[in-house]
């Protein structure tokens, strides 16, 4: 598979700072998380980006910084990672309904 070697958990885990202590338990405590707010959506049902390009999407995701919503990356503008990178709000959340799992762009996982 890969190279990389498992480690023993160390004997003190506090002595190993932070970057160790990411993945604890198998819950991925991302750092970006500190940006999560409790936003209100900017829009509903519609990517305002798209809508101003007569584009398409697919689904919805919703910033947690500031609740702007654009698509995902199975639409062909990919909005909402353009703003999560471009403005630096990585963690959205599904805006589907049903749906309220969260993602990090930069990460590339879920949180
Ligand atoms: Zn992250
Ligand atoms: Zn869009
Ligand atoms: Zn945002």
């Amino acid at each position: 598979m890969s190279s990389y070697l498992f480690r023993p958990t160390p004997p003190n885990p506090a002595a190993a700072g932070p970057p160790a202590q990411r993945r604890t338990g198998g819950v991925y405590l991302d750092p970006h998380l500190s940006l999560v707010r409790p936003v209100l959506p900017q829009t509903t049902h519609s990517c305002q980006e798209c809508l101003q390009l007569g584009s398409t999407w697919l689904h919805l995701r919703l910033c947690l910084t500031c609740g702007h919503v654009g698509c995902c990356d199975s639409s062909p503008m990919r909005h909402a990672r353009g703003h999560a990178l471009g403005i630096g709000h990585p963690i959205v959340r599904s805006f589907e309904p049903g749906e309220d799992w969260r993602w990090c762009y930069v990460d590339e996982t879920y949180v």
